[in-house]
C-alpha cells in the first residue's frame, strides 16, 4: 500500500505535471462509446439512432438532452449545453481535463501516453487540491480496512461486529466496511508517515485539531462505512460508534467536503445502479444497515438517505436511473410523518412514488434478516401501496374525526394530488381519496383547480422562457418564423369566450381569470390577433386598460359583438344542473373554468411546437443545413409536444 501511495504523492505533489498526448486524447475519444458514459448519470431512452433523456444540468421533466453515438456528442436543448464524453464527466463530476480523460482511459483499459511538463503554475490549485483529497480519503479508506482486517483490536471488535448484524465476510469486502480503532490519532500519526498534510486531512474532513493546534481523529472507536459517488470513488465516511457508554451520537459522518456533497449523495447508489435500471425500480430505506442487508439478501435495487431528508439533489439522481421510488417506512408514526414531505418532492419531480409500511417495531434491516430475501421481496410486493392513498389514510386516522383537524388533512392531501401532472391519473386517483376521506368528489376537485391554478401560472411563465431560450439559442427569430398563434377565428374567439363567461373568478388568490389571460397574452409575443371581432375586442380591453365587463360586450353597439356575446352567455345555460348530475366525470363549466384556461393555453403551446416543427422542417431542404443539430431539435421539439398530450390527457377542451 505504501508504495502506491508514495508514487501517488508524487503525482500530487512534486511541483512537475504531467500532460496527456494529443494521440492519447483522440484515441480515448475514439474508443469511449459516449452513451455507456452518459448512462450512469441518466435514464437514456433509444430513439432511432440516438438516446434520449432528462438533462442532468438542469431542472426538467420533458427529455431535451439528447446523446449522438455516431459523432460521439451529447447536447441539451434546454440549457444548450454539450460536448464530448471528456466535456461530460467535466461537467458533471467537476473534474479536470486530465482527470477526465485518464477515468475514460481507466475505464476502456487505454494506456495514456503522458509527458511531464515544468509549468505547474498552469495547473489549476483547486484541482490540485480535490486530487490531494481524494488521495486522502483513498488512503484513510485502505487505512480502516487493514485496521478491521489484519490488526488484532479489529480482529476482536469490528469483524465480530459485523458477524453480529449478520454479514458475511464477502458482504464486508463488498461494502469496503473497515475499522478506525480506540486511539485518538491513529489515522493522524499514519498519514503523517505517509507524508500527507494535516492541512489535507483536515479537508478530507478526516482529522479535527485541538487549541493547541495539534490534531486527531473524527473517528475513533468506530465500525466504519463509506460513502460512495455514483461512479463508485469513496468520498465520504459513517463511523458507528462501539461502545455504549460513549455519549458521542451513534452515527459519525464526515463533514462536507470538497468532494463530499451530502445532499447529492444517496447511500448504495453505485452498488445499486445496475439493478435499479434493470428492474426500473428502487427501494428508498433510512439506513446503511438497511441497505447493506437486502442487499446481500439478494435485493439490490436498494439505497438510503442515511437519515436525513431527501434533497432534490438526491431525487435528480434517482431519476437518472428510474422514475420508481417505494419508500420502505420503519413502522413508527413519527418517523413517517416527518419522511411525508419529502415524499412531496418526489411528486413533484414526476416519479411514480409507492410505500410498503413495516409493522412496528421493525425497520428494513431487522425484518429481512428474519425473514429472508424471498419472503421480504414477496412482503414488499404484496403490502406495497400507492403513496397518495397511505398518505390520506395515515392522516385521516390521526385526526379522529375532529372535522378542523380533517379539513387540515384533506388540504395536505391535495397538496400532493396536485403534483400529479398526469390529468387521467389525478382523476383517478381523486375518485378514490373522496372516499378515503370520506367527502363529496366535486368539493375535492373544486379544491384541487384552486391548487392546480397555481401552479399553472408558475409553469406558464416557465414555458415562454424556455421557448425564448431555445428559439434564441438555436438562431430562430421567433417573431419572423412563426405566424401569430391566435390566426384561425375559433382559437382567437374562444379565448375570449372563456374572459367572457369567467373573467372576473378568481384564477389564483392573487389575480382574476382576466388577469391571467391577459398577463399571459402580454407575456408572449407570439400570441397576436387577426379576426375582425377579436381585433375589436382587444383594442377594447386596451382603451379601457381594464376588462370591461360582460355586460358591455352583451349591449355593445356593434351588432355582431352583441349577438356574438350573447350566443356565447346562452350556450352556457344549455349544460343543466340534471345533465351534469348524471354524468359525475363531467364538471359543469362553472366548476372547471380553471382547467379550461389551462388546456386553452396548453392547446397554443402546442401550436407554438408545431410552428417551431414546420420551420425546422424548412430549414432542413435548405442545402447547407445543418442536418445532424436540426434533425437533435425536432426530435425535442416532437418530445415537449408529446408532454403537452399527455398533460392535456382526457381534459375537455372545446379548442
Ligand atoms: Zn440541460
Amino acid at each position: 500500500m505504501s508504495i502506491i501511495f508514495i508514487a501517488n504523492l508524487i503525482v500530487y505533489l512534486a511541483c512537475s505535471i504531467f500532460m496527456i498526448s494529443q494521440n492519447s486524447i483522440e484515441q480515448v475519444l475514439q474508443v469511449v462509446a459516449i452513451e455507456e458514459i452518459v448512462a450512469d448519470y441518466v435514464s437514456l431512452k433509444r430513439s432511432g439512432s440516438r438516446f434520449k433523456g432528462c438533462c442532468p444540468f438542469h431542472e426538467e421533466k420533458t427529455p431535451s438532452f439528447i446523446v449522438s453515438p455516431a459523432i460521439g456528442i451529447y447536447k441539451c436543448f434546454g440549457c444548450q449545453k454539450g460536448g464530448n464524453a471528456i466535456q461530460f464527466l467535466m461537467e458533471i463530476e467537476n473534474f479536470s481535463f486530465v482527470e477526465s480523460v485518464r477515468t475514460l482511459a481507466q475505464r476502456y483499459g487505454i494506456a495514456l501516453i503522458e509527458t511531464k511538463i515544468d509549468n505547474p503554475d498552469a495547473y489549476q490549485e483547486s484541482q490540485l487540491l480535490r486530487e490531494s483529497i481524494q488521495a486522502a480519503v483513498d488512503f484513510a479508506q485502505n487505512f480502516f480496512q487493514e485496521q478491521l482486517h489484519d490488526t488484532e483490536e479489529g480482529k476482536t471488535i469490528g469483524l465480530p461486529y459485523f458477524k453480529e448484524r449478520g454479514y458475511t465476510v464477502e458482504t464486508v469486502k463488498k461494502w469496503g466496511l473497515g475499522y478506525s480503532p480506540e486511539m485518538w490519532e491513529a489515522l493522524a500519526i499514519e498519514s503523517k508517515t505517509q507524508g500527507f498534510t494535516n492541512e489535507i486531512m483536515l479537508q478530507a474532513g478526516l482529522l479535527r485539531q485541538r487549541d493547541n493546534a495539534t490534531h486527531y481523529d473524527l473517528f475513533r472507536y468506530r465500525v466504519m462505512f463509506p460513502i460512495c459517488s455514483v461512479t463508485g470513488k469513496v468520498i465520504g465516511f459513517a463511523g458507528r460508534k462501539m461502545s455504549s457508554t460513549d455519549p458521542s451520537p451513534k452515527y459519525v459522518n464526515s463533514p462536507e467536503t470538497d468532494l463530499y456533497k451530502k445532499s447529492d449523495v444517496l447511500y448504495g447508489l453505485y452498488q445499486a445502479k445496475n439493478a435499479v435500471k434493470k428492474s426500473d425500480k428502487v427501494y428508498l430505506t433510512e439506513g446503511y444497515t438497511d441497505v447493506i442487508s437486502l442487499h446481500q439478501a439478494g435485493i439490490e435495487n436498494v439505497v438510503a438517505s442515511s437519515g436525513t431528508a431527501l434533497t432534490s439533489g438526491q431525487i435528480k439522481l434517482l431519476k437518472r436511473f428510474t422514475d420508481n421510488v417505494t419508500v420502505v417506512y420503519d413502522g413508527d408514526a413519527a418517523g413517517i410523518k416527518a419522511s411525508l414531505r419529502g415524499i412531496d418532492l418526489l411528486l413533484e419531480e414526476g416519479i411514480n412514488v409507492r410505500v410498503v409500511p413495516l409493522p412496528t417495531g421493525q425497520d428494513p434491516d431487522s425484518f429481512c434478516q428474519s425473514m429472508g430475501g424471498e419472503s421480504f421481496q414477496s412482503y414488499l410486493d404484496k403490502e406495497e401501496e400507492t403513496f397518495i392513498f397511505f398518505k390520506a389514510k395515515f392522516l385521516i386516522d390521526e385526526t379522529n374525526n375532529d372535522p378542523l383537524r380533517k379539513s387540515d388533512a384533506v388540504r395536505e392531501i391535495l397538496k400532493s394530488l396536485a403534483l400529479i401532472a398526469d390529468p387521467l391519473k389525478r382523476s383517478s386517483l381523486s375518485q378514490q381519496l373522496a372516499k378515503i376521506c370520506n367527502i363529496e368528489e366535486s368539493l375535492l376537485v373544486s379544491e384541487l383547480g384552486k391548487l392546480l391554478r397555481i401552479q399553472q401560472s408558475k409553469e406558464n411563465q416557465e414555458f415562454v422562457q424556455q421557448v425564448k431560450s431555445l428559439t434564441e439559442n438555436a438562431g430562430i427569430d421567433l417573431a419572423s418564423q412563426t405566424k401569430p398563434l391566435l390566426n384561425d377565428s375559433f382559437q382567437e374567439l374562444a379565448m375570449f369566450r372563456l374572459l367572457l363567461l369567467f373573467a372576473d373568478k378568481a384564477y389564483d388568490e392573487s389575480q382574476t381569470v382576466f388577469d391571467f389571460i391577459w398577463g399571459e397574452c402580454n407575456n408572449d409575443e407570439t400570441i397576436a390577433f387577426e379576426t375582425p371581432l377579436a381585433l375589436k375586442l382587444k383594442n377594447e380591453i386596451i382603451q379601457q386598460g381594464r376588462w370591461p365587463g360582460q355586460q358591455h360586450f352583451i349591449n355593445h353597439i356593434d351588432a355582431d359583438m352583441a349577438a356574438w356575446s350573447a350566443g356565447v352567455l346562452a350556450d352556457v345555460h344549455v349544460l343543466s344542473p340534471a345533465f351534469a348530475q348524471n354524468f359525475i366525470d363531467i364538471t359543469t363549466e362553472e366548476m372547471n373554468y380553471g382547467e379550461q384556461v389551462i388546456a386553452m393555453f396548453l392547446h397554443l403551446r402546442r401550436k407554438k411546437i408545431d410552428q417551431l416543427l414546420n420551420s425546422n422542417m424548412e430549414l432542413l431542404k435548405e442545402p447547407d443545413a445543418n442536418i445532424d443539430d436540426l434533425l437533435l431539435m425536432i426530435e425535442y421539439l416532437n418530445e415537449l409536444k408529446k408532454n403537452i398530450a399527455k398533460k392535456l390527457g382526457n381534459a375537455v377542451s372545446r379548442i
